[in-house]
């Protein structure tokens, strides 16, 4: 039973249908495409190169499929995915508005008992769970936010329906990516907008642009090579990174952060000097040098500031990409509230009440994030060998083998779990990998009649070691966000890296490095893993 009709899921299912596993898909919500289903907020969009963001698996599709724009949008995302699914006759495997309630292992049968919310069950003798690292999207609280008497959401509920936004009042909460990019969106064309800014994130520009059928022919010719040279990158893209930061001069390197900056995508930051991410006065350098670009781009110095972060460095939380969102501060519409001057004290039946103002609105839409990576796991009642669940086991931060497997929780496999590198580089590359990863360990336990596959602890114990050396070689290791499991609206995760229990959410030692690692275990007959 595979969990989710995602990316991940789609091409997990594709996967085991092909090879003849008796296999189905439940996915909770009505239709696939889990995160381009869900996010249709005005301005979503990839900012992964949309060429490398498709699936790689199919020459067929890959000479079928057109991206229009270097980073496609979400309604055109959306019909990828469903171009796929129906291209490769999916959906029959595919059972939708079926949300997995329990998952409970049965060690006497050897099964998975699971159990739906609409009280159907079933058993699997295998579950690849497909959850998604930004599925749980999390709320804040404060009183009375039931009376506010306009349309309230996440931007990951953002309604299916048009939402009227010409003449409106709107208050956006949170300036992540999502924040970002909705709010660059839509404040040509509300009428206010105010910005409750709590925390700023570095961004830079994504530099979109159409890609014309020449282009298209051209990219198609170049996919062999694009996958290629992503699968050698550490982060999944096509950017390669410098090294040399001590070698250039100042002038030198504000002249390559001249030419990345007007580069698209996450050139900035993957095609930028290594250093920056290990080296305090080299991450300072870049850091002063973006700030200075936020300087140029926002007329009021007051506000310009505002902008720039003073907590962190650059790159040490997951960079936003943006389209005139800086920009979007001149405007005599928008307003930007800090919410860390005058801290958010109510909603009200007419809007949103700071500690020194009440602001009128028709509308809040809330870009507050997600209980990354272990949320969605987290709100399923997992119970593994003695009734133990995932969300207690993992308590103090995921542990896993290889990010697909975990002691205690034996069949569970995961794709793009915690401690995999799908959290930390482009996603679909990991996906595609983590996905023939898993379908090979099937094929594995089939061909040899293995029923049971549980990760050992020896072996966990030691990825584990790995997961925290390549974490703690970082500057980001002191970072307060998603990456290092912070989130001010989860209990228990409100404060930073250091100060809190560390939780190592993801592997941080690159694509490569981690292909090479799960390979390897394959090769020697899936070390580290007890076969039955
Ligand atoms: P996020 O990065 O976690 O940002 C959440 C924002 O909400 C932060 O600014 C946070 O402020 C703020 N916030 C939360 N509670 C608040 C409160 N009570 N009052 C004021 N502010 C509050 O979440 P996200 O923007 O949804 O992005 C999550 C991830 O999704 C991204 O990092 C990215 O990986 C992915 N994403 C990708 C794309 C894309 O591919 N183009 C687009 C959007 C998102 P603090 O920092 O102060 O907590």
């Amino acid at each position: 039973m595979v969990i989710g009709a995602g990316v991940s899921g789609i091409y997990q299912i594709k996967r085991l249908i092909d090879l003849g596993f008796d296999a189905e898909v439940l996915e909770a919500d009505d239709d696939l495409g889990g995160t381009w289903y869900r996010n249709r907020y005005p301005g979503c969009r990839f900012d992964s190169e949309s060429y490398t963001y498709g699936y790689s698996f199919s020459q067929e599709l890959l000479d079928e499929w057109h991206w229009k724009e270097r980073f496609s949008a979400q309604p055109e995302n959306l019909r990828y995915l469903n171009y796929v699914a129906d291209k490769f006759e999916l959906r029959q495997h595919m059972r939708f508005s079926a949300k997995v309630k329990q998952l409970a292992w049965d060690e006497a049968a050897g099964l998975w008992q699971i159990s739906l919310a609409d009280g159907d069950r079933y058993t699997a003798r295998f579950v690849v769970a497909s959850l998604g690292p930004l599925s749980a999207p999390t709320m804040p609280s404060y009183e009375g936010m039931d009376d506010f008497a306009g349309p309230s959401f996440h931007t990951f509920h953002w309604p299916k329906e048009p939402v009227e936004l010409a003449g409106k009042r709107v208050g956006v909460i949170g300036t992540g990516a999502t924040g970002i990019q909705v709010i660059a969106a839509i404040a040509p064309e509300v009428a206010e907008l105010k910005v409750f800014q709590r925390r700023p994130n570095w961004s830079t520009p994504l530099n979109n642009g159409p890609i014309s059928a020449e282009e298209m022919a051209e990219i198609r010719a170049r996919y062999p090579e694009i996958f290629a040279n992503c699968a050698a990158s550490g982060g999944g893209f096509e950017h390669v990174p410098l090294w040399g930061f001590w070698d250039k001069t100042p002038d030198e390197r504000r002249a390559i952060w001249d030419e990345l900056y007007t580069q698209s995508g996450f050139a900035i930051l993957a095609a930028n000097f290594a250093e920056i991410f290990l080296e305090p006065e080299a991450n300072r350098e870049i850091s002063d040098y973006i700030a200075d670009r936020i300087r140029q781009r926002v007329d009021d110095p007051a506000i310009a500031e505002k902008l720039i972060p003073t907590d962190h460095g650059f790159g040490l939380q997951r960079l936003p990409l943006e389209t005139n969102y800086f920009e979007v501060y001149n405007q005599p519409n928008v307003e930007l509230v800090d919410v860390t001057e005058t801290p958010i004290q109510r909603m009200t039946a007419s809007g949103i009440e700071t500690s020194d103002h009440s602001y009128d609105l028709d509308l809040i839409v809330y870009a507050t994030g997600f209980d990354a990576i272990t949320g969605a796991y987290d709100r399923m009642d997992i119970r593994g060998t003695n009734g133990v669940t995932l969300g207690e086991r993992w308590g103090d931060g995921p542990t896993t083998y290889l990010g697909v497997l975990t002691n205690g929780f034996p069949n569970l496999l995961m794709v793009a779990g915690p401690q995999s590198v799908s959290g930390s580089t482009n996603f679909p590359r990991a996906i595609e990998k983590g996905v023939d990863w898993v379908t090979g360990l099937l094929e594995h336990a089939r061909a040899n009649g293995h029923e049971r596959l549980e990760a050992e602890p020896d072996a966990e114990a030691d990825w584990q070691k790995q997961v925290i050396k390549a974490h703690e070689r970082l500057l980001l290791r002191d970072s307060k966000g998603w990456f290092t499991g912070y989130n001010s609206n989860v209990e228990g995760r409100q404060r930073g890296h250091r100060e809190g229990k560390v939780r190592y959410q993801a592997y941080f030692g690159g694509a490569p490095r981690y292909a090479a690692t799960i390979d390897d275990v394959a090769a020697n007959d899936y070390r580290g893993i007890a076969l039955s």
